[in-house]
């Protein structure tokens, strides 16, 4: 499983980073989420997809 956070969506809420710490990142510069992993690895897969369905600005891409 591949995720991506689309930058132009993303307003820095940082919920995703709270949800899958292991899979979302922030920012110093700017607060927005990027990703640690592209790759999910398989026991992380649950939360990279709760902090997909939680972001509010549907800024992460799973595929
Ligand atoms: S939850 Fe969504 S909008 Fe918020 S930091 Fe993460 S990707 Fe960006």
């Amino acid at each position: 499983m591949r995720v991506r956070v689309l930058d132009e969506q993303c307003q820095g809420h940082t919920l995703c980073a709270t949800a899958a710490p292991a899979v979302f990142g922030l920012r110093e510069e700017d607060g927005h989420a990027y990703t640690i992993v592209a790759d999910v690895p398989a026991e992380f897969e649950d939360q990279a997809r709760r902090a997909a369905l939680g972001c509010p600005e549907q800024a992460i891409v799973i595929e």
